[in-house]
This record gives C-alpha cells, structure tokens and sequence, in this order.
C-alpha cells in the first residue's frame, strides 16, 4: 500500500498519482513494427515516470510523516476546526 502523502500546492491529502508520460499504444506499435524504438520508447516512458497530485496535478506531493508534511497537515487541520 503507498503511504499517504500531502501536497504543497493545494493540500489534497491521500495517495499520489503515477503519471506515465506517452501513450501505450505508441509503445505497441513501435514494438511491432521496429524492436529498437520500442525499446527506446519503453525506457524513455519507465524514466519519466513520476508520482503527481491527483488533484492539482502538481509534483509537489510530498510524505505526511516529514516534518513539513506534519506542519500542514497541521495548519489543515486549524483551517477545519475554523470552518467549523
Ligand atoms: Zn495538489
């Protein structure tokens, strides 16, 4: 299970997102129709690979237990008990 992480930019709390550059299907073809770029292509993909806010789509996201994690989730929890 992925440890929960809180992101910077707009707070979504929860588990990132892996974004996967490029498209599948580019990948099937260039493996069908020429070995090489296709594994060119699937290494360029697996390299560009990054964990992303599901939200705000933001590389921001960062672990819940890190100090600055904590210290907005901190300052979250003070906005609800506001709002309340
Ligand atoms: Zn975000």
């Amino acid at each position: 299970m992925a440890k929960e992480m809180i992101c910077t930019s707009c707070g979504y709390k929860g588990k990132p997102k892996s974004i996967t550059k490029g498209s599948i299907l580019v990948e099937i073809a260039l493996w069908l129709l020429l070995i090489v770029p296709g594994v060119i292509y699937s290494v360029w993909r697996m390299a560009s690979r990054y964990t992303a806010c599901p939200q705000c789509k933001s590389q921001t996201m960062i672990p819940l237990d890190s100090p600055i994690g904590k210290k907005l989730l901190a300052e979250q929890e003070q906005v609800v008990t506001k709002e309340n």
